[in-house]
């Protein structure tokens, strides 16, 4: 009789030890989850992250929200990702800027490979060089006669210091020898409404955003910034082919998580992200805006963080050089 009742207080101890262990970890997500981007709502990088959120949703059985916190050319919002709870309830998607802010911002409150968990690349996405529609350039050539010929009024408008927008921007200048007055925005959503209102004359924007307006002829569109014609825009010739050589920006996306989260955590947001990816609606409309989504292997913490580490090595020289760094 002893040792059947020691037995079972055995048992009992173990399954309230299992009982105790599954229920002090929650199993996640057991609430939303908030996708942050660093732009304002209706650009190219918040079309991505509402095009996503919904299969990655689905996949970890929890809505995801897409937030978006503005400012200092997605600076501001990496901060507040870096230092967000790693309890996976906060994750993040940006652009190349997470690989050029070390060289841009010289006083950066973060560090992209320190301060973050990566979970995969998203999406690589080419841009393309549009003026409002009533500029009396037509072509390439007209439209550096008439930035030469007009070059203190002249504007281009951008996101800000370490958005693409301004990278673009950037090497343009530099390329065509004239400093165009360059006006900042929270993002290339409120840049592209003053463009088709005809309050700002020019824009260098992804096509996440430019494939429909340039189809629906709301805007001028002088060339792609690849090195080879865009399959959805066939008849755009990139600035490379109409002198600009060597002129490429091609913007890739990555996810992040603040430093600390846990690794079954990051495995089923990986998880969500790659269902996201393989979402026949999502490749589509993808497909449809000239945006390539990556190979599998490159959708994984590895594959983001080595091309981070490339990609700040590659643009540090570049933006040291160009001199535009910012205190
Ligand atoms: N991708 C940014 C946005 O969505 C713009 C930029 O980086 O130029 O507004």
């Amino acid at each position: 009789m002893k040792n059947t009742r020691s037995i079972c207080l055995l048992v009992c101890c173990l399954f309230g030890g299992w009982a105790q262990a599954q229920t002090t970890v929650p199993s996640y997500p057991d609430k939303p989850v908030t996708l942050i981007i660093p732009f304002a709502a209706g650009g190219p990088t918040d079309v991505v992250a509402r095009m996503m959120a919904i299969p990655m949703g689905k996949s970890l059985g929890q809505s995801v929200l897409v937030e978006n916190v503005n400012g200092a050319g997605g600076t501001i919002a990496s901060n507040r990702v870096a230092r967000a709870a790693p309890n996976g309830y906060t994750i993040y998607l940006h652009h190349m800027g997470m690989a050029t802010a070390p060289a841009l911002y010289k006083k950066l409150p973060f560090d992209p490979l320190k301060d973050f968990e990566y979970i995969g690349q998203v999406l690589d996405v080419p841009m393309t060089l549009l003026a409002r529609k009533d500029m009396p350039a037509n072509t390439f050539p007209e439209l550096l006669a008439y930035i030469k010929a007009n070059k203190d009024k002249v504007s281009l408008a951008d996101a800000g210091l370490g958005a693409v927008s301004n990278l673009c921007g950037l090497l343009f200048k530099s390329m065509i020898g004239v400093d165009i007055n360059t006006i900042p925005y929270k993002g290339t959503g409120p840049a592209m409404n003053d463009l088709l209102g005809g309050q700002v004359d020019m824009l260098c924007d992804q096509t996440t955003q430019t494939v429909p307006m340039i189809k629906e002829g709301r805007v001028k569109v002088y060339g792609v910034t690849t090195t080879k014609r865009l399959a959805a825009l066939p008849n755009i010739p990139t600035l490379d082919e109409q002198g600009l050589k060597g002129f490429e920006v091609k913007v890739w996306h990555g996810m992040y998580a603040p430093k600390g989260t846990p690794a079954p955590v990051l495995d089923k947001i990986n998880a969500a992200l790659r269902f996201a990816m393989q979402d026949p609606t999502v490749k589509q409309r993808m497909a449809d805006l000239s945006s390539d989504i990556p190979p599998l292997e490159k959708i994984t913490p590895q594959g983001l963080k080595t091309h981070l580490e490339a990609e700040i090595a590659k643009w540090d020289p570049i933006i040291r050089k160009a001199g535009v760094s910012a205190d």
